[in-house]
């Protein structure tokens, strides 16, 4: 497998650090409002990325925070008049939920910044102690930039031309620097701030230092993966890099993996410049699925900008394969046993080509759009070659052949309609019971419930039946 590595910015072949394991970081968001569509991209982008190690055998433990301390959330937190704290939570109640309609899998650890100050004043202490920090006048701790020699290695930044180009800017608050390049990682409390008691002063953690303490606790010293947005890179990876390796002594991360923007009119979709879809809002027009499928549709590393058009071709194209698979269900009932037919054992042979495909083109730094393209080559073989009457060995071949694929893209393809039917039968079952029992007002109630998804029940001198709306 390759992958593109920021740091080299060369593709290069995925080797882990012990066999078969994937120790994979990424930044997760500041918790103060719903997440827009931007943040979604890095979701979904790696989520994928997680369930196609999978897919290959690798057992992934797979970490990403919550930043739920910063100022936007005390901002917000004031606004309420309410606790940072009692902000942060909905917030990350709202994202899960955004999580769950995205078919984003839980990641195995989601720490939250607030639980994790101890390692943080740990680590903070440590690079005191080993010459990589400093405490200035007013209790404020500053990494040290010029003590790490490889400052700026992943953003292919010169320290040299770093340090001129921040001394044009004067920051007030920041006199205690030895160098405009430095950056925090503990800060005085201001009045109204949530803070924590420190060997330097009461206060609060910057931004970086949180996950350089997380992916070590939670995944080690040094870690395959880490990924994140492209805006991350510089300043917050390159600190984090800094920080992690003065701390540890030990390279970091192996593999830096960034993906490009999700745009609006080419640029940028970000809460500042107010150009932006909450998830959300999307998902009052379109199922969830749609959205990640539209964000799958172009490589993680190139921008994409969001269009209504692009959305409906991308709620096509979900419908192509959702279709497709459910005609193979339909067939799937009517099954001859036995062996393939020679016919099918040939076309057995071009699945297992364009299952090929999909894994080349996934090998390949994760190009979903190229393995959602053979996808869509094999939902067109299945059209044409699957009917009713095919062998059950053909059938059943193709079926689990395309759900293992959808599963590695994150898309749900299960009949839906399947699925209703069980839960509408049992519904109408428990209503003709109400009824029996002349409960007419939870038999209603349930043939209320059943308008509401859409179906409508005739009661008919053959018993009851039911249709959809
Ligand atoms: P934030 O809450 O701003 O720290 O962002 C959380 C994650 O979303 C980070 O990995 C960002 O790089 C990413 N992100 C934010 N906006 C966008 C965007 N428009 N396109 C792609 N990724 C984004
Ligand atoms: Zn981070």
């Amino acid at each position: 497998m390759k992958i593109f590595n920021t740091l080299s910015r060369r593709k290069e072949e995925f080797v882990p650090l012990e066999p078969g394991k994937v120790r994979m970081y990424v930044c997760g968001p500041t918790v103060y409002n719903l997440i827009h569509i931007g943040n979604a991209r890095p979701m979904i982008v790696f989520d994928t990325v997680r369930r196609y190690f999978e897919y290959k055998g690798y057992e992934v433990n797979y970490v990403s925070n919550f930043t739920d301390v910063d100022d936007k959330i005390i901002n917000k937190a004031n606004e309420e008049g309410v606790d940072a704290a009692e902000i942060s939570a909905r917030y990350i109640a709202e994202c899960k939920k955004d999580m769950e309609g995205l078919n984003v899998r839980p990641a195995t650890t989601h720490p939250q910044a607030t639980q994790e100050i101890p390692g943080m004043l740990e680590m903070i202490g440590t690079l005191i102690d080993n010459g990589h920090a400093y405490v200035a006048a007013d209790g404020t701790v500053y990494f040290r930039t010029a003590s790490f020699r490889d400052y700026g290695k992943l953003s292919h930044k010169n320290l040299d031309e770093l340090q001129s180009g921040f001394r044009e800017i004067k920051v007030t608050g920041e006199e205690g620097k030895e160098d405009p390049s430095d950056f925090v990682l503990w800060k005085p409390k201001k009045e109204g701030e949530p803070y924590w008691e420190s060997a330097w002063c009461k206060g609060r953690p910057g931004w970086h230092i949180e996950c350089s303490v997380m992916a070590k606790r939670y995944l080690g010293d040094q870690i395959d993966i880490h990924a994140g947005g492209e805006d991350l890179i510089f300043p917050h990876h390159e600190n984090e890099i800094a920080q992690s390796e003065c701390a540890n002594g030990k390279p970091f991360a192996t593999y830096w993996m960034h993906n490009a923007f999700l745009n609006i009119d080419n640029r940028k979709m970000s809460k500042s410049l107010g150009n932006f879809f909450t998830v959300r809002d999307i998902s009052e027009k379109y199922d969830l699925q749609v959205l990640r499928f539209f964000m799958l549709s172009a490589h993680y590393r190139s921008p994409l900008n969001f269009s209504a058009e692009l959305m409906e071709a991308a709620k096509n194209g979900l419908e192509r394969i959702i279709t497709g698979m459910d005609r193979l269900r339909d067939a799937a009932k009517t099954v001859q046993a036995g062996e393939p037919t020679a016919a099918e054992a040939e076309q057995i042979a071009q699945v297992r080509e364009l299952v090929e495909k999909f894994e080349a083109a996934m090998d390949d730094d994760f190009n979903t759009a190229d393995a959602i393209a053979a996808v869509f080559e094999l939902i067109r073989l299945s059209n044409t070659t699957a009917e009713a009457g095919s062998s059950k060995a053909y059938i059943s071949y193709l079926l689990e052949t395309l759900q293992k694929l959808c599963d590695v893209l994150g898309i749900i393809t299960e009949c839906k309609a399947e699925v209703l039917d069980e839960e509408i039968e049992e519904m109408i079952a428990r209503r003709q019971q109400a009824r029996k029992e002349k409960n007419f007002a939870l038999a209603d109630e349930i043939r209320g419930k059943l308008l509401d998804m859409g179906i409508i029940l005739e009661d008919t001198r053959e018993g009851v039946k039911w249709r959809r709306a």
